[in-house]
């Protein structure tokens, strides 16, 4: 007697493999038996013919450490097939939360504040009990932010720890690892993540190598220093005995178009020398940041409040002109590459909604103001929190990395919904479309990649990543975290101007062995586990 028996579908079970026909069982939260199933009693059937059968998706990048919180149902996600997601990636993770950090966040987050968010935490430990006691829809898996950590011990300075403080830093973040984080990201241009040198991060990756954990790194510069940075990413892996993931892995920026073949290269033979370096990407050529992002490093130090009354003081106003100036002459900001401004899109701004879905180029000129102007106006009105998509890749680099053997998918989205608090604004389309695109746009249009491998991106390499040792795959005895879908159906709905569409094409979702997903509709199932680093 199984608690779901899914019939007759073709089972794609994660590894890569061709598809092959067969009925699973489901009994509570493991998938008991793989085969022909066709006389057993069941409480549940579900009619799989003409459709596959394969792992829940892990998505290996998200932001949603504190809209998990919001929402719990992680509807943008699960209705994707997303069954587990990484959370506290770029630097910032819900916890440890240090004051100074937590009035950061909530002057920087406007959103927390309208969905009545109280960040009631302080430790790892503390913020994932209260995430058990909420209850949420798919699993989590949490990493801890390089910048929660130094804030922890430095604020927002610039400027490097001393031994002790350095030691510190390093007892904080284990003792986040002994709370259950996964390992440690960090945000290479974000602050305070930014200020840290490569020793300091070394320092601190040991500690994660200690417990087995992984270093996940936004690098320093996806633009015109792409290439050093992933050297130094492939570095520290290397110096600290520890597992690598860069996270989106893009070149951004006409100039730096292409730079990707040697990047995944270097890439490669770091792995010959028994680095293990991996990558992860979003189907996209734009991607999504805060405004302020495009500021130079220093605009930043101390803090928002600061940030704001540099940009508010004529001098050091034009200081910061002149250094953003100096970079795009360079090639742009580490970030960017080179942003023009028509290529960069506001796409969320609480004060004026009316400017989202609209460039910076766009705006300046119907208002006729100087775009710097008009940027650092805005981004004093809004206290720094304004949302913007850019586009500065190509769909060939992009496609590039998705085929890539080394790549598995990470959306670098939170959760959201087309429904209260989080339906605000126009976030990046990836929040919605990222998996269901991949395999839409790349495996079923333009064959790019076989849906078996595109799959495999998307469950048992992720998983092996992470150590999770019973998931990402459809096999005996694994934990039942199943997507049944109709792969011709599969499309995702998400626009730049509109993105706030559920894609279509995934009928089922099990998490745990529960339904989330069932006849396309949500559950309201709440059966996610924070999972532990084994
Ligand atoms: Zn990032």
């Amino acid at each position: 007697m199984y608690d779901i028996l899914i019939r007759k579908g073709r089972v794609i079970d994660g590894s890569g493999n061709p598809w092959f026909e067969a009925d699973v069982g489901v009994e509570k939260e493991r998938i008991t038996a793989i085969g022909s199933l066709a006389s057993a009693p069941a409480d549940t059937i579900i009619d799989a013919r003409h459709m596959v059968v394969c792992p829940g998706f892990v998505d290996m990048h998200s932001h949603s450490d504190f809209t998990l919180l919001v929402n719990p149902l992680a509807e943008s996600k699960i209705r994707q097939g997303v069954t587990t997601e990484v959370i506290g990636n770029c630097g910032l993770s819900a916890a440890p939360l240090p004051n100074l950090l937590k009035e950061n966040i909530l002057k920087t987050m406007p959103m927390l504040k309208e969905a009545k968010l109280e960040l009631t935490w302080s430790t790892m430990g503390e913020y994932i009990s209260l995430m058990r006691m909420k209850g949420v829809a798919l699993n989590v898996v949490p990493l801890v932010g390089n910048s929660n950590i130094r804030v922890s011990l430095l604020g927002f300075e610039n400027r490097l720890p001393t031994r002790d403080e350095l030691q510190e830093m390093r007892r904080v973040l284990a003792k986040a690892m002994e709370d259950g984080a996964f390992g440690m990201s960090t945000g290479l241009i974000y602050p305070p993540s930014c200020y840290a040198d490569i020793d300091e991060i070394v320092q601190l990756a040991k500690v994660v190598a200690q417990f087995g954990g992984i270093y996940a790194s936004h690098i320093r510069g996806e633009g015109f220093t792409l290439i050093d940075a992933v050297k130094e990413a492939i570095e520290i892996g290397e110096r600290a005995g520890v597992p690598v993931e860069i996270s989106h892995h893009k070149a951004s920026g006409k100039t730096n178009w292409g730079k990707v073949k040697q990047t995944l290269q270097m890439m490669e033979e770091a792995r010959r020398r028994g680095v293990d370096v991996t990558c992860d990407v979003y189907p996209y050529t734009a991607g999504s940041t805060g405004l302020d992002s495009l500021l130079p490093p220093t605009a930043y130090e101390g803090g928002v409040e600061k940030l704001i009354k540099r940009l508010s003081v004529p001098k050091t106003r034009k200081k910061i002109r002149e250094e953003m100036i100096r970079a795009s002459e360079k090639g742009g900001p580490d970030a960017l590459g080179r942003p023009e401004w028509d290529v960069i899109m506001i796409s969320y701004c609480k004060g004026h909604p009316d400017l989202e879905g609209r460039t910076i180029k766009d705006l300046s000129e119907e208002k006729d103001i100087d775009p710097f102007e008009f940027v650092f106006d805005l981004l004093i009105e809004e206290k720094a929190s304004v949302g913007i998509v850019l586009f500065t890749m190509c769909d060939e680099d992009m496609r590039y990395v998705l085929s890539h053997h080394l790549s598995m998918v990470g959306s670098d989205s939170s959760t959201r919904a087309p429904y209260g608090v989080l339906s605000k604004g126009k976030p990046h389309p990836r929040t919605y479309g990222t998996f269901p695109r991949i395999l839409r746009r790349y495996v079923q249009e333009e064959g790019a990649l076989t849906l078996e491998n595109a799959i495999r991106k998307m469950t048992s390499l992720p998983a092996q990543k992470l150590k999770l040792k019973d998931r990402g795959l459809i096999r005996r005895n694994m934990l039942a975290d199943i997507v049944v879908m109709d792969p011709k159906q599969v499309i995702d709905q998400a626009t730049y101007q509109e993105p706030h569409q559920y894609p279509k094409g995934f009928d089922y979702v099990l998490v745990n062995g529960r339904l989330v997903i069932e006849c396309r509709a949500h559950t309201k199932a709440l059966p996610g586990q924070v999972l532990r680093l084994s």
